[in-house]
C-alpha cells in the first residue's frame, strides 16, 4: 500500500504564499519523484489557485472540511461538490481543531463523511485522545468510540481504499511533542483491529491509517516505519517546502 503524505495548511496562506509553496512542492517532486501519494490541503480560499498549479503534477489537493448538504441556505459553508468542482480528491473531516472550535461531534463527522463519499471525495477522518484522556489511560476507549461514531458503514468501500483514518493525539498537535513510536504502534494496532471489526477483514485492512501530531523532517522516517502507519498528516511542517519534501522522501 502506498503511503499517503497529507499537508494540512490549516488557516495559513495568502495567495502569494500559497503560490510559492505549491510551486516549490511541484518543482521538488519533479526533481525527486516519490512512490507515495501526496495531497495538500490549503484553506478554501486557495484551493483553486493550488489546483491550477498542481494540475497534471501527480500531487493531489483537497479541502479541510465540508458541509453535509449538497447546496442551499448554509451561509459560509462549502459543499463537497464544490471541492470536487475544483479538482479536489480528498477532504479532512473531524480534525480536533474543528471538534474544538466548531463543536463538531462524532455524529456530525459521520454525516459529513457520508456527504463527502457521495460526492466522490476520499475522506480523511481524524480521531485522537486529549491529554487528560491519555493521562487517565482512556486513549483506546476514546479512539474506539470516535471510530464507531464517526465512520459510516461501508467506510473505505470494498477494499478500503476509499477512506482514510488519521490518528492524531490532540496533545501532540502543534506542540512539538510527538507520540513515541511504541505509543504510535500500540494505537495504530488498536485502530486497525477496530477497523477490521467494524468494516470486515478486507476493507478493514485496506483503510490507510495516518499518524498526525508534530511530524517533522527529523522524525518522519522513524514514524513512517512503524507497523500499521500508512502515512502522515502533517500540519506545521507542511508550510515549509524543504521540510515537507523531506517527509515525502521518507515515505514508501
Ligand atoms: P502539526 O499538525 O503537524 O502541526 O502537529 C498536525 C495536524 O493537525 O494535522
Amino acid at each position: 500500500m502506498r503511503q499517503v503524505i497529507a499537508g494540512n495548511w490549516k488557516m495559513n496562506g495568502l495567495t502569494a504564499d500559497a503560490e510559492a509553496l505549491t510551486q516549490a512542492l511541484r518543482d521538488g517532486l519533479v526533481k525527486a519523484p516519490t512512490g507515495a501519494v501526496v495531497v495538500v490541503f490549503p484553506p478554501f480560499t486557495q484551493v483553486a489557485t493550488v489546483g491550477r498549479i498542481l494540475a497534471g503534477s501527480g500531487i493531489a489537493w483537497g479541502g479541510q472540511d465540508c458541509h453535509i448538504a449538497e447546496r442551499g441556505a448554509h451561509t459560509g459553508d462549502i459543499a463537497p461538490e464544490m471541492l470536487r468542482d475544483l479538482g479536489a480528491t480528498h477532504v479532512i473531516l473531524g480534525h480536533s481543531e474543528r471538534r474544538r472550535d466548531h463543536g463538531e461531534l462524532d455524529e456530525t463527522v459521520r454525516e459529513k463523511t457520508v456527504a463527502a463519499l457521495k460526492a466522490g471525495l476520499i475522506p480523511i477522518v481524524c480521531v485522537g485522545e486529549s491529554e487528560d484522556q491519555r493521562a487517565g489511560g482512556q486513549q483506546q476507549d476514546t479512539v474506539g468510540w470516535q471510530i464507531k461514531g464517526s465512520l459510516p458503514d461501508g467506510f473505505g468501500g470494498a477494499d478500503g481504499s476509499g477512506g482514510i483514518v488519521a490518528y492524531e493525539p490532540v496533545w501532540a498537535i502543534g506542540t512539538g511533542r510527538t507520540a513515541t513510536v511504541e505509543d504510535i504502534a500500540a494505537m495504530h494496532g488498536f485502530v486497525r483491529a477496530e477497523l477490521v471489526r467494524q468494516m470486515g477483514e478486507t476493507a478493514g485492512r485496506g483503510i490507510r491509517i495516518l499518524y498526525g501530531g508534530s511530524v517533522n523532517a527529523g522524525n518522519a522516517a522513524s514514524i513512517l516505519a512503524v507497523p500499521e502507519v500508512s502515512g502522515a498528516l502533517v500540519g506545521g511542517a507542511s508550510l515549509k517546502p524543504a521540510d515537507f519534501l523531506t517527509i515525502v522522501s521518507a515515505a514508501t
